[in-house]
Parts: structure tokens; sequence; C-alpha cells
């Protein structure tokens, strides 16, 4: 292990296995922890000299920057309240999940008061980036521990910007997910009314792909969709959550968007109707009932 690792890991979902992953060849990951005691188990079993915290405390008292990725504003937060009394002063913890920039707050206030650094950094580029280590990052918090944590984040960003205080990388990631969202509702869309219309579909996806109407979300999924595969990607109540941040943040704008209000219309009843996908592609299931 090389002497820099001293880097820990919470988090070994759909995108923090790559992502602790890519940590791991870059020669900075140290210890990992997942709540789900097997998966870090088989993580570190495939990735050499890592350990395996059996707690998020054993792995706080070890590592001077831990990085996070897990679900939802109640999770980061208890999992952070369960490290609280293992933390030291000058331990950075950074945050790649998404959750309100409320919780990020609430979090950066908790870590300070023990003089624990802490950075919003939330990810957009799926699960494809995350195993390329090519995400885009959008952080938010203190310069100068943004700046003492990005040889982590180098290991799997292809770009990475700071935005401001705490809270700034959520605020920026709500605004990616409302374009997400926009753009979903549109090619699911496209894509029932193309079936309807009997156009054939290769052609099709070659011919809406090279010109204006061209989307990651189309490139990466169009195919799989049309296939009704839906088994790698975002699942839609991680993507309702995302939306909901995202309307809440625009009622304290006071601003109105009909995007954020017609996918969190769909995207809840895709969840009720317990759509199985774990993409947020099913969304042509409903698109086209
Ligand atoms: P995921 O596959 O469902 O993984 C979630 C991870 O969080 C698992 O390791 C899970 O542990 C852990 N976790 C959840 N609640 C926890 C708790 N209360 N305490 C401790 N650990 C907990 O989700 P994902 O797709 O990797 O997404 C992770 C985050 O990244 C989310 O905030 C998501 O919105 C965001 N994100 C996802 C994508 C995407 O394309 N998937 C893209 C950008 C951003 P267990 O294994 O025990 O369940």
């Amino acid at each position: 292990m090389s002497t820099q690792a001293n880097t820990g890991w919470i988090g070994l979902g759909a995108m923090g296995w790559p992502m602790a992953g890519h940590l791991h060849a870059a020669g900075q990951l140290k210890a990992v922890w997942n709540r789900t005691l097997n998966k870090s188990a088989a993580f570190a079993e495939q990735h050499h000299d890592t350990l395996a915290a059996t707690t998020p405390e054993t792995l706080a008292e070890r590592c001077q920057v831990i990085m996070l990725c897990v679900s939802a504003d109640h999770d980061l937060e208890s999992v952070v309240e369960s490290m609280l009394p293992s933390l030291q002063p000058g331990q950075v913890l950074v945050d790649h999940s998404t959750v309100s920039p409320a919780a990020a707050r609430r979090v950066a206030e908790r870590l300070a008061e023990r003089e624990v650094g802490f950075i919003d950094a939330p990810v957009t580029g799926g699960v494809e980036g995350a195993v390329k280590g090519q995400l885009a990052i959008m952080a938010g918090g203190d310069w100068g521990t943004f700046q003492s944590v990005q040889p982590q984040i180098s290991a799997y960003a292809r770009v990475t910007h700071h935005l401001g205080h705490v809270g700034s990388g959520q605020a920026a990631k709500a605004v990616n997910q409302l374009m997400v969202g926009g753009i979903a509702e549109a090619v699911c869309e496209a894509l029932a009314l193309m079936d309807k219309l009997d156009l054939p579909r290769e052609h099709m996806l070659e011919l809406l792909s090279s010109g204006a109407a061209g989307s990651w979300f189309l490139e990466k999924r169009g195919r799989t969709m049309l296939a009704d595969e839906f088994d790698v990607g975002f699942a839609p109540a991680l993507f309702l959550k995302d939306l909901k941040i995202c309307r809440s943040l625009c009622e304290e704008a006071g601003f109105e968007s009909s995007v954020v209000h017609q996918a969190i219309t769909d995207y809840t009843t895709l969840v009720d109707q317990g759509e199985p996908g774990k993409d947020i592609s099913a969304l042509i299931r409903l698109k086209r009932q």
C-alpha cells in the first residue's frame, strides 16, 4: 500500500464501488465501510491492502480523509452522527451523495464543532462515468479544504469545480437534475411515440443521436430502454428524491418549474407502481401506457 493512502470510503453502491476502486488504483485508499458488511468484505477481497472496517467509527479512527456516497439526507446525517465521537480536528469528510443543501449545511455545522472539515461534492455522469473515472463533480465548502482533497477527487473526476460555500455543490446538482428530468421526459416520450408511428428503431436512433436531439441519455439509454432493459443505472426512487430537493429549492427561490412538476408526477407514479427497473429510463413504460 502506498504511504499516501490515508483515505476511507463509506458506501459501496452502484456509484461508490467503482469510485472507491479508482481511489484504490491511485494508491489512496486505506479502508472501506458499507452498511451491508458483505459488500465491504467483497471489496477488500478484490482490492488488496484495503481494510474492511466493521463500523464507520473504526474507519473514522484510521483515515484522515473520508469520502461518502450513501443515499439521502437522513442516511448521510446518521452515518456522520455515528462517526462524530471518533473524529479528530483536522480530518476532512467529502460527501458525494445527492442530498439537500440544508442537510449539507447541517452536517458541516456538526463537523465544525469538532474542527473537522466538510465538502459537499455531488457527482454526475452516471454509473458509466463512475466506472470510467470520468465524473463531473460540483463542490461547495472552504476553498483550502477543497484544495486539500483534490488528489482523492481527481482519481475519478473528469471535471471538478468549486462553486462556493457549503451547499453550493448540492444546489448545482439540483440544477443538473432539473435538466436530467426534462431530458428523460422528452426522450422517453419521443421514443414511445416513435414506436407508435412504426418507425424503424435502429435508423431512428442513429438519426436522433446525430442531430440536435442528441444527448447522453439518448446515447446511453435509448437502445436499452427500447429493449425493455433497465438493469443498470440510476434508480427511479433516488431520482424522485433529487427532484423533490429541486422542488424545495425552486420554492425557496420563488421559481416555477413545469419540468420538475411533470417529472415528480411521473416518477411518483412509476415508483408507486412498484417499477422494478433500476434505471430512470423505465419512464418509457409509463409513456407507453
Ligand atoms: P445505491 O446503489 O442504492 O447505493 C447506496 C449506498 O448507500 C449503498 O452502499 C448503501 O448501503 C448505502 N446506504 C444507504 N443508506 C445508508 C445508511 N442509512 N447508512 C449507511 N449506508 C447507507 O445508490 P447509488 O446509485 O450508488 O447512489 C448513491 C448516491 O449517488 C445517491 O445519493 C444518488 O442520488 C447519487 N447518484 C447516483 C447516480 C447513479 O447514476 N446511480 C448518479 C449520480 C449521483 P447498503 O449496501 O447497505 O444498502
